[in-house]
């Protein structure tokens, strides 16, 4: 498989069912270090999947996390001379509106708007966060009328969102070439970090949510520069050790289900062995568990992201 970043030879790690939607598997690219989905599932049914998910952390961390996203906005805009008060900021995928709520609150920007495909969130947010929320999916269908609708828009915003996007390169084509010259800001998981993750993490009851793409710094600025934008400011943050025990927790499991298919593919499981691996596998269970309870506790504040502003060219 060709990577579609930067056309080298990507390497396949893995199979998997995908959102409990499709068989594929998961790609490398170790020049650019992208992660990758292929097949992916049809847009019709990715469509059905998000705008049935009200998914959402508790309050505190939301409240949190929009808080660095919309500082690292303002700020970096702020770096750049940029007048706050003609800010028009659009964002896509935008949960129950907690960025949308805390750049308003700051009272520097001209307007916010956020674009949703879960309702219930968009009713939540207008309700409990009184900000201007509306309910839509980011597809090629939505984009022919923002343009129109929205055509004083110059900060587009997607906050964890191209990692879930049938075709980032076409939306963000598009983007780039229907709106008036803008900036973009983007928020998505580190693939340095999130990739191995992605590697060992085949079992269909993490298959929710999965992510199609997960980009490194690297190949995340080559796909920004390929669809026509200039890089202004980046940063990655996060704990290095944040997916350390989800990696030796899901390992643990590998071994034992591999240990015992080997066994039972070559007709030799017995009873003994089966135990033995029940054993192992419970043991090293309690070893995680007592190191987890000695770690310092994470949250999803925690998660190794890369941010990034850019602007059109
Ligand atoms: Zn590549």
């Amino acid at each position: 498989m060709i990577c579609p970043i930067c056309n080298y030879g990507a390497e396949n790690v893995n199979a998997l069912q995908l959102l409990n939607l499709i068989e594929t598997s998961t790609y490398y690219c170790p020049n650019c270090g992208l992660y990758f989905r292929s097949p992916l599932p049809s847009q019709e049914a990715v469509y059905r999947y998000y705008t049935s998910r009200y998914f959402r952390y508790s309050e505190n961390i939301e409240r949190e996390m929009a808080r660095c996203q919309g500082a690292f906005i303002i700020q970096q805009l702020q770096d750049h001379r940029v007048d706050l008060s003609q800010i028009n900021y659009l964002e896509f995928g935008a949960g129950r509106g907690w960025v949308l709520s805390h750049l308003k609150n700051t009272g520097l920007i001209k307007s916010a708007i956020g674009i949703e495909p879960d309702n219930l969130s968009v009713q939540w947010g207008k309700e409990n966060l009184g900000v201007d929320l509306k309910t839509g999916m980011l597809n090629e269908d939505l984009l022919v009328e923002i343009p129109s609708k929205y055509s004083e828009t110059n900060v587009i915003s997607l906050i964890h969102v191209l990692e879930h996007l049938h075709n980032p390169y076409e939306i963000l084509g598009l983007l780039r070439k229907d709106l008036k010259p803008h900036f973009l800001f983007l928020e998505v998981p580190d693939a340095e970090y999130e990739g191995p993750v992605m590697e060992i993490d085949t079992f269909p009851w993490s298959s929710m949510g999965q992510h199609f793409w997960s980009f490194s710094a690297k190949s995340l600025c080559l796909f920004l520069e390929k669809q026509g934008y200039q890089i202004i400011s980046f940063e990655r943050e996060g704990n290095p050790h944040y997916w350390e025990s989800t990696m030796e927790r899901l390992s643990l499991w590998k071994t034992y289900f591999s240990l015992n298919e080997e066994r039972y593919l070559y007709g030799d499981l017995n009873l003994r062995d089966v135990l033995t691996a029940n054993f192992n596998l419970m043991i090293g269970s309690c070893l995680i568990k007592i190191k987890s309870l000695k770690a310092p506790k994470q949250t999803r504040l925690d998660l190794p992201i890369i941010r990034i502003l850019a602007k059109s060219k």
